[in-house]
């Protein structure tokens, strides 16, 4: 079958490789009919996510078709159409009971501590091959697998396996309550959906930050007061725009990969602070292969928390939930501390979220397609991380189509 493989970073290669087979009765075989690029792949191939083993096939969006299932998975048939949450989990021990499945006990074959365990990630996560592939297998299926009802087709389902619950998930421990201002740092697509998230627990303003125009039209256009930070200084503007008060909620959707302004009036200050930038980069990224302007890690990974920190009132919340490497280690916990804030961050929790907002898309409350610019065959994948990874213009969100689900490209 055809899949994007991880080879080395700055170096993953659309490529034919074996089948998936069942390991164990609580597995299923998943047919994919899409799967999609996140921006955590991203992180990977540029190296500020790093320790992935050779060979791994990439991505941990998808929906599909169920082809096999093992004797242990007694809520699906075969046929069914389904999501497949990113974050794998077993669904029976007390974390993934009381809600955190990113935090399960057995999912992850390097142990209880080991961390999150996801599809394609590095080798500290499982090394679990992912669903950019035609095939995946899928462990306790039981639980990562969610039926889909028919109105809920796959563009609109495939943003149900990672992006929009963890958007959601954002708003969620944020604390949002009715009224409140939040601002959303990073309009990709996960900012995307922290913002309708926001917006749907009656956030009373959001404020969305970013420094690409067209990922700003789409925040505008969902409702959000937008701000670009090669413009204007993002915190500076938040102040006015608040009243001197600040925001009340801050969400990070940006991660270890964040850039510091070039141009407008942030750029100062940001460039005097180039050299422990730089310092923070080669200490998360040991190893990085930039090659005609893409896999270029972000020039300043603890630029948005620094912002978040700062533009917040007292008091506020801040949910973190843009990526960040074991190795990652700057936050400004003086400004923090001193001005009592709440912090809530981690790994989402995605088969909390995944039921709900298929409910929400067949009622029609959201349409998360509307954040899908792209839709690409599997076959033309490694050009569409390329133009994705570059931040070209209009993409946001890609969708790729598996080969043996052509017809519909
Ligand atoms: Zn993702
Ligand atoms: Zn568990």
């Amino acid at each position: 079958m055809k899949a994007v493989v991880f080879h080395d970073v700055g170096d993953i290669r659309l490529e034919d490789v074996r089948e998936p087979a069942m390991q164990a009765e609580t597995d299923a075989i998943v047919r994919l009919t899409s799967s999609a690029i996140c921006g955590t792949d991203l992180h990977m191939v540029r190296g500020t996510m790093c320790g992935m083993k050779p060979g791994t096939v990439l991505g941990h969006e998808g929906v599909g078709i169920v082809e096999e299932i093992g004797k242990g998975v007694r809520n699906l048939r075969i046929g069914e159409r389904v999501v497949i949450a990113s974050t794998i989990a077993c669904g029976y021990c007390s974390y993934c009971r009381s809600g955190y499945y990113a935090q399960c006990d057995n999912a992850n074959p390097n142990g209880k501590s080991a961390g999150t365990a996801f599809f394609g990630g590095p080798k500290d996560t499982g090394s679990f091959n992912g669903l950019q592939a035609e095939y995946a297998r899928i462990p306790f299926a039981n639980v990562g697998l969610l039926k889909l009802p028919r109105e809920v087709e796959d563009d609109e389902a495939i943003l149900i396996s990672d992006i929009f619950p963890t958007g959601y998930f954002g708003a969620d421990i944020a604390g949002i309550k009715p009224g409140d201002t939040v601002a959303i740092w990073g309009c990709g697509p996960v900012g995307q959906f922290a913002i309708a998230s926001a917006l749907l627990m009656d956030a009373g303003r959001v404020l969305a930050i970013d420094q690409h125009p067209s990922r700003l039209d789409m925040a505008q256009a969902q409702g959000a007061e937008t701000i670009n930070f090669e413009e204007e200084d993002p915190t500076q503007m938040i102040q006015q725009m608040t009243g001197g008060i600040g925001v009340d909620r801050a969400i990070d959707c940006v991660g270890v990969d964040a850039q510091r302004p070039h141009s407008g009036p942030a750029a100062k200050e940001a460039n005097a602070k180039a050299g422990e930038y730089k310092k923070e980069v080669s200490e998360i990224a040991k190893e990085t292969n930039p090659k005609d302007g893409n896999w270029v890690p972000g020039d300043a990974p603890s630029q948005v928390l620094q912002w978040a920190v700062k533009s917040l009132a007292k008091a506020g919340t801040l949910s973190i939930i843009g990526v960040y490497p074991m190795t990652a280690k700057t936050f400004p916990i003086g400004m923090a501390m001193n001005k009592n804030l709440t912090i809530n961050m981690g790994n989402c929790n995605h088969r909390k979220y995944i039921p709900k907002l298929v409910r929400m898309v067949r009622n029609g409350t959201v349409r998360p397609s509307l954040v899908l610019t792209q839709k690409e065959p599997v076959t033309d994948a490694i050009e569409a991380y390329k133009a994705f990874d570059k931040r070209e213009a209009g993409w946001i969100k890609v969708e790729l189509v598996p080969k043996n689900a052509m017809s519909r490209v």
